[in-house]
């Protein structure tokens, strides 16, 4: 009697914003298994390079990496962005690539497109180094957000354009570790 409602009991608070339950772990899990029976279809027999772009995509991509089940690699990529470079904006260099990508395979796997500017930045730096094709998961995606002309390949759930935290999602350095992901409340 007199306890909070269920659904006030799972809010979250961080930096003093409210975020309310919105994918449940299990669901991930469930729909990683999925784009994981994707990839090993179209990737057979290929030994793809996975591209865990940090921080946010790691645990996304350890999950999607343990689904393939032929060979394949991974390796951990940082992305740095420089502000005021003239007339092209957001300059990104690509940190800890020292893989050669020249003909392999590669799958980028990020956390979530939203503008599409820090996913079009990185492939415009990783295809002069000649792969053999890019293809781009994301865990989330906000179609509403998008700026640039970009199709990501495997998408786990398209989401509205809303701003989202939890399994590896962060605001301003916390929250990556919540195990189901979160949606900022309309409070
Ligand atoms: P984009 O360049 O606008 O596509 O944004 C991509 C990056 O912005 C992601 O890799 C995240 O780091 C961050 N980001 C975008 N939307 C969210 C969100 O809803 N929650 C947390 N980070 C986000």
């Amino acid at each position: 009697m007199c306890q909070p409602r269920q659904d006030e009991m799972k809010k979250v608070s961080y930096n003093g914003l409210n975020f309310v339950p919105y994918i449940e772990n299990a669901t991930i899990r469930a729909r990683i298994k999925e784009l994981g029976a994707e990839l090993n279809r179209d990737l057979e027999g290929k030994k793809p390079l996975f591209l865990c772009v940090l921080t946010g995509a790691f645990p996304f991509a350890s999950e999607l990496f343990m689904e393939y089940s032929g060979d394949a690699e991974i390796a951990f990529i940082r992305l740095k962005s420089y502000e005021g470079t003239g007339s092209t904006g957001n300059v990104r260099e690509v940190l800890g690539l020292t893989e050669d990508i020249a003909n392999r395979h590669v799958v980028v796997v990020e956390d979530i497109i939203d503008t599409g500017n820090t996913i079009c930045g990185l492939i415009e730096e990783l295809k002069p180094k000649n792969p053999a094709e890019i293809k781009i998961a994301t865990l989330l995606y906000k179609p509403e957000a998008l700026v640039r002309d970009i199709k990501p390949d495997y998408v786990g759930f398209e989401i509205p354009s809303k701003f989202i935290i939890g399994y590896g999602l962060d605001l301003d350095g916390v929250a990556r570790n919540l195990k189901d992901i979160y949606v900022k409340a309309d409070d």
